[in-house]
């Protein structure tokens, strides 16, 4: 049975690329190579996922992803069972699992990027330093520590994203999920410039960055809602 016709037949709209598990396995491995080209990870760290219907891709654990191709497909459904390919899923399963239970996320990215980390072992929230965190829903949370791949860090991970769309995870680093993965990776981004904004200018001797008020910031989030192009 192809991994098409293993799939077909579950019901959910999640995204454009919903209808067809291969090419969203095709974006899950070039959003996880972005991933390590744009610096937000190291070697095998973090991973990625997508919500293809009833199933999740996911990228499988230990794998370098420039090693990835359309073979190494890899699902499982929403009890964690594999569905689809042979390769063991990410470790941190029970973390993306429960993010799609919880939410309407059609996909996650999950990162070990530098500013971000440093910042979560800093911070219980990531200060309001930019009017970008209305991007992500709000002041960025961090979730307490606990082992990876645990269900106590799944569940500190879904309490930290309670009206956000991103967090991080404490000494360890971020988590976004967005309606595709181009939003999830590009909200990681957002967060990874933001967390060093604020340890470029709260490393300054002496001084102490100014903050927004959490009335600015939901001002901000009114005004996002129609930022860009008119229609889009
Ligand atoms: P995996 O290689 O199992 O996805 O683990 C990487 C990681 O970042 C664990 O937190
Ligand atoms: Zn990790």
């Amino acid at each position: 049975m192809s991994a098409h016709e293993e799939i077909s037949g579950s019901g959910r709209d999640a995204g454009p690329a919903a209808d067809d598990p291969r090419r969203a396995w095709a974006e899950v491995v070039a959003t996880a190579r972005r991933t390590t080209a744009d610096g937000l990870v190291v070697g095998t760290s973090g991973n990625v996922s997508a919500r293809v219907g009833d199933v999740v891709l996911v990228t499988p654990s230990g794998v370098p992803y420039d090693r990835l191709g359309p073979d190494d497909i890899t699902g499982v459904d929403l009890a964690g069972r594999q569905v689809i390919g042979d390769l063991t899923p990410t470790s941190e399963l029970p973390m993306h699992l429960a993010v799609y239970r919880a939410t309407d996320a059609a996909a996650i990215v999950h990162t070990h990027a530098v500013h971000a980390t440093a910042v979560s072992t800093l911070v219980d929230e990531v200060p309001l330093i930019h009017y970008m965190a209305a991007a992500l829903g709000g002041p960025v949370r961090v979730a307490p520590y606990a082992v990876y791949g645990s269900d106590e860090l799944a569940a500190h991970v879904l309490a930290a994203l309670d009206g956000r769309s991103g967090c991080l995870l404490r000494n360890h680093g971020t988590l976004t999920y967005g309606a595709t993965l181009e939003q999830a990776l590009d909200r990681t981004a957002q967060l990874e410039w933001m967390c060093r904004v604020w340890l470029a200018a709260s490393t300054v001797p002496g001084r102490a960055p100014a903050l927004l008020t959490p009335g600015q910031l939901d001002e901000t989030a009114a005004r996002l809602r129609g930022y860009g192009q008119r229609g889009e």
